[in-house]
């Protein structure tokens, strides 16, 4: 491998240290103490564990947990209600709604109910809006963490040729609107896209968030590129038993570090950032809504 190896893991630890000093501050010299509502609606196994997470590292860092775990016949009514009563309530600075909720709900209604100002997944339309306009907006918390590995290792983005391989609403979309705001050169590829590896090609940068296992090759990459993969793939592993599974991401990993210049892992790269940048959106958005400094270095601006 010649590739600088991006340690997610590590600069994820980092933000939620920088996180917990803010929050200890803001309790001190404010007595604010900001607060994250999760809402989870269902039994999905994956969904579990990644509340279960949330609420662990929201405890270390200092804030307050409120949990909301409904059963998965909730009613489209009940869930609004819910967070109507979260947007009341002063001691919450953040809602999450975990999705995907149950098929019977609207998700896009649900997500558009939230405070925006609370919407520290930054999903509500008008946080969309915002970002899209290059305004001061709560980001998406997996884009906005390959907005920090990417800032980190490269000091300033601006002129680089980034391609994002994926589409999707909640990645694809607002690391591409990200990198435009910090002057990059963007290209969006997707499934429709025409000869995929030549586009690739041509990236300075490339973000993979596709779905797709191990899609793309070290040949795709110009030497020297940085890969941010955010793909997270479970695939058999029978090398480590019968039955056993094994993550990977978007990128083949072992070809791709042969020809980047950086690239991040899979486990241990973008994954720990998500969490991390959910914690700091809480604390941006309790800043702002309290009228308090934001925390340097934890947002997009
Ligand atoms: P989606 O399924 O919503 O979107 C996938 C995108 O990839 C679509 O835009 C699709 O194109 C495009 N695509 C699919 N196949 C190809 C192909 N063969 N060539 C080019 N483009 C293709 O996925 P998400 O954006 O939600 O997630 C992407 C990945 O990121 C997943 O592995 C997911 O697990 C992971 N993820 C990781 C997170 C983290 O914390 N690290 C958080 C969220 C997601 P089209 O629009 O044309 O269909």
């Amino acid at each position: 491998m010649t590739a600088t190896l991006i340690n997610g893991k590590e600069f994820a630890a980092d933000v939620r240290a920088q996180v917990a000093t803010h929050v200890a501050r803001i309790k001190e010299e404010n007595d604010i103490t900001p607060g994250l509502a999760v809402v989870l609606v269902g039994e999905d196994p994956a969904s579990q564990v990644y509340v279960r997470s949330k609420h662990k590292m929201t405890v270390e860092v200092g804030m307050n947990s409120f949990e909301h775990k409904l059963p998965e016949d909730t009613s489209e009514a009940d869930v609004l209600a819910i967070v109507e009563q979260l947007n009341n309530d002063p001691a919450v600075n953040g809602i999450l709604v975990q999705l995907p909720l149950p098929k019977h709900i609207d998700e896009n209604l649900v997500i558009n109910a939230i405070n925006p100002a609370k919407d520290v997944d930054g999903f509500h339309i008008s946080n969309v809006g915002l970002l899209g306009t290059g305004q001061k907006s709560m980001v998406p918390c997996t884009p906005l963490g390959c907005l920090m590995l990417l800032r980190d290792h490269h000091g300033t983005l601006s002129g680089l040729n980034a391609v994002v391989v994926g589409r999707s609403n909640i990645v694809g979309k607002p690391i591409a609107q990200l990198l435009l705001n910090d002057s990059c050169t963007v290209t969006i590829a997707h499934s429709r896209t025409k000869d995929l590896e030549d586009v690739v090609r041509g990236a300075d940068i490339v973000v993979a968030a596709v779905g797709r296992s191990e899609m793309i090759k070290g040949d795709w990459l110009k030497k020297g590129a940085t890969v941010i993969d955010v793909g997270i793939n479970r695939i058999p592993a029978p090398e480590k038993g019968e039955g056993k599974t094994r993550l990977v991401g978007d990128v083949d990993f072992a070809s791709a570090s042969e020809v980047a210049g950086a690239i991040t892992p899979v486990p241990g790269g973008v994954g720990p950032m998500t969490i991390a940048c959910l914690l700091a959106n809480t604390l941006t958005a309790t800043c702002r809504s309290n009228g308090l400094a934001e925390p340097v270095g934890l947002t997009a601006s």
